[in-house]
């Protein structure tokens, strides 16, 4: 290894790298949370204009790197100054510095999440397959779960790509063998699936929707069948808490779809990196 290799990857130095490439991943992040609904609710637009033999409705190009990020307020483009995760927004007081409009205190809280959860793999994993993997998890789990939370729905653009790369991330055995990742993925599926028809079935309603049952295919591919009872388990319970909590304290109404994405992102990250031991843990309580 060279010295500056080996300086990079140092246990001291990799965690503040992790911290920082995460801040910067985070506030890519928020581009993707904010982007990627628009650019297929403008694809779905196009193809059903084709379908009709119609034109494709006129609008701006966007996409991911297109047009640069400005307030959506006042249009003012935000400078690169403007554009450093957390310190600009705090520089700024959360605060357009052309209009004054309030700018979401999610945009750091994304920022810092990324942040900390990059950090904490280079401390758990260092900088071997296993790290670059996990963060790369908990990034799409951190994209999927915003979008979740402000749309509904799951895009397949982030659920499919994460569960292939479960598979062959555990082709080498990264996190667990290939045999219980690619059990873990069609049993995730599976199990949602089920859920979702026997819900219907009885109740003539929909419960979740198929982003659900391809989001937890994909963390089955990461962390194996093994973890699936306590990804479920986790997500209802935690999910359950909240939707009885929206309803009563934030008056949601009974039949506003409340999105299971959310915690199903959470319970997996929690799975990826200390589902063993809880598994452990739990297990020790009943035996
Ligand atoms: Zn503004």
């Amino acid at each position: 290894m060279s010295d500056a290799a080996a300086f990079f990857s140092s246990g001291t130095v990799l965690p503040w790298l992790g911290l920082i490439l995460g801040l910067a991943v985070g506030s890519f992040l928020n581009v993707v949370i904010h982007r990627l609904p628009r650019m297929l609710e403008r694809d779905w637009a196009a193809q059903c204009a084709e379908m009709r033999g119609e034109p494709a409705p006129a609008a701006a190009p966007l996409n991911l790197a297109f047009p640069r990020s400005y307030c959506p307020s006042c249009g003012h483009p935000i400078s690169a100054l403007e554009n450093i995760p957390l310190l600009s927004w705090a520089w700024l007081r959360g605060k357009c510095s052309a209009c004054r409009a309030r700018i979401s205190a999610r945009y750091p809280l994304v920022e810092l999440l990324t942040g900390i959860g990059v950090a904490y793999c280079a401390i758990r994993y260092g900088a071997t397959l296993a790290g670059v993997g996990a963060a790369v998890f908990l990034c799409a789990l951190i994209a999927a779960c915003f979008i979740d939370f402000d749309t509904q729905f799951l895009p397949d653009a982030i659920t499919l790509p994460l569960l292939w790369l479960g598979l062959l991330v555990n082709i080498a055995g990264t996190f667990v063998d290939l045999q219980s990742a690619v059990v873990g993925a069609a049993a995730g599926y599976l199990f949602l699936w089920s859920v979702f028809w026997l819900f219907k079935m009885a109740t003539g309603k929909e419960g979740m929707g198929y982003g659900d049952f391809k989001l937890l295919a994909a963390i089955g591919a990461w962390t194996g069948w093994k973890m699936l009872p306590l990804v479920i388990l986790a997500s209802s319970v935690i999910g359950a808490a909240a939707g009885i909590l929206l309803i009563v304290l934030a008056r949601h109404g009974r039949e506003v779809p409340i999105p299971f994405g959310p915690y199903l992102a959470g319970a997996g990250a929690v799975a990826l990196f200390w589902g063993p031991q809880l598994t452990r843990e739990y297990l020790k309580l009943i035996y």
